[in-house]
């Protein structure tokens, strides 16, 4: 199958919108990261999106709508607190867990009774289910375990010869997948937390759990609330360490296993912040500390660069966890199998 990129216009989203009424699937930008696309009430076409990407069938895919209009025939009622949170962040970085209605095929959910439902801010995602005339099925577009792809040809390089179309929005503006939160029970629940963050939901709510497993890894035997988070993610081929604590102490420590790697003869690549003088060793950038929204925009296409590079080390510094930080430690956590050294 030939690969086809077109940036995104009427005419090509009307053309990918085309392919999805046929039961095809296709690759679009969304604020988070892009999106592999299917009709999400044809259990056929979900199940060529499992497929592409080499995705285990027991892990549950994000429904996109383009408007909360279309949301009630897709669930079993909608609580209160999930309605103030569509209010506050949608259309928006945030996926909610609802009750699943029968229409729904199990494809999507993974067999779950529930179903995770979102409106993006993305203009052509928006634009595409429209033109689709109905939801849209979507995890990541990338290959099972690599990062999320935040840009077309991070698609390109992961489902070519794969899909039939790839749309070409540019880079993603959030570059982390979608906060996930159940709000069914008494006390919303982050289960993947993204560009909502835990206190943009306590500040709407005045209350919020955040999943344990959020920064620590899940051991045998243990079930996993939110099914993609039991997968080994985002992984590089690089070894990959995190370092913690005071920053004079993490670029010292980050220096001196650095030097002693190459000496026994590593490839070692630092992902650092720019405010910070790593002494000539390479380093991937992760943008400005004191704007942790360019780590969640650059992360992933990072750890793309290791593997481009032939990185056989990766040395990360730690990012604050306020904010939408918590997102990008989750994701970095992930990628490092949560092995980090506190400094
Ligand atoms: P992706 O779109 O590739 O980022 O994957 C979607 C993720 O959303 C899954 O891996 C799950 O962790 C989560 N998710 C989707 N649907 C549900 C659901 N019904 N219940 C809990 N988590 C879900
Ligand atoms: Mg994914």
């Amino acid at each position: 199958m030939q690969t086809e990129v077109l940036p995104v216009s009427e005419a090509s989203l009307a053309r990918a919108a085309e392919r999805i009424r046929n039961g095809e699937i296709v690759g679009f930008p969304t604020e988070t990261v892009y999106g592999l696309g299917a009709n999400a009430l044809c259990a056929q076409a979900v199940l060529r999106i499992f497929e592409a990407k080499g995705r285990p069938a027991d892990n549950p895919l994000i429904v996109h709508v383009s408007s909360v209009e279309e949301i009630p025939p897709l669930v079993r009622g909608i609580p209160q607190a999930a309605r103030k949170l569509m209010e506050a962040f949608w259309p928006g970085p945030m996926t909610l867990i609802l009750p699943k209605a029968d229409c729904i095929p199990n494809a999507v959910s993974a067999g779950l009774d529930t179903v995770g439902i979102r409106l993006p801010s993305c203009e052509a995602a928006r634009a595409l289910i429209r033109a689709a005339g109905c939801p849209i099925a979507a995890p990541s577009a990338n290959r099972s375990g690599r990062p999320s792809p935040t840009t077309a040809q991070h698609v390109l390089e992961d489902m070519d010869g794969r899909i039939p179309l790839i749309l070409d929005g540019g880079p993603c503006q959030v570059g982390l997948e979608s906060s996930v939160i159940d709000a069914t029970g008494e006390v919303p629940v982050i289960l993947r937390p993204g560009g909502i963050t835990p206190e943009m939901v306590q500040a709407v709510l005045g209350g919020v759990r955040v999943d344990e497993h959020v920064m620590s890894p899940l051991h045998e035997g243990e079930v996993a609330r939110s099914p993609g988070m039991k997968y080994k993610h985002y992984a590089p081929k690089a070894h990959t360490v995190i370092y913690a604590g005071e920053s004079g102490r993490v670029v010292s420590a980050i220096c001196a296993r650095y030097d002693e790697a190459v000496r026994a003869g590593e490839r070692v690549a630092i992902l650092g912040f720019d405010e910070h003088d790593f002494g000539g060793r390479t380093c991937i950038s992760l943008g400005s500390e004191a704007h942790p929204e360019q780590a969640a925009a650059r992360l992933f296409a990072a750890l793309r660069e290791l593997d481009e590079r032939g990185e056989t080390l990766a040395l990360c510094e730690a990012v604050d966890t306020a904010g939408i930080g918590l997102a990008v430690m989750n994701r970095m956590g992930r990628a490092a199998a949560f092995d980090i050294v506190r400094v």
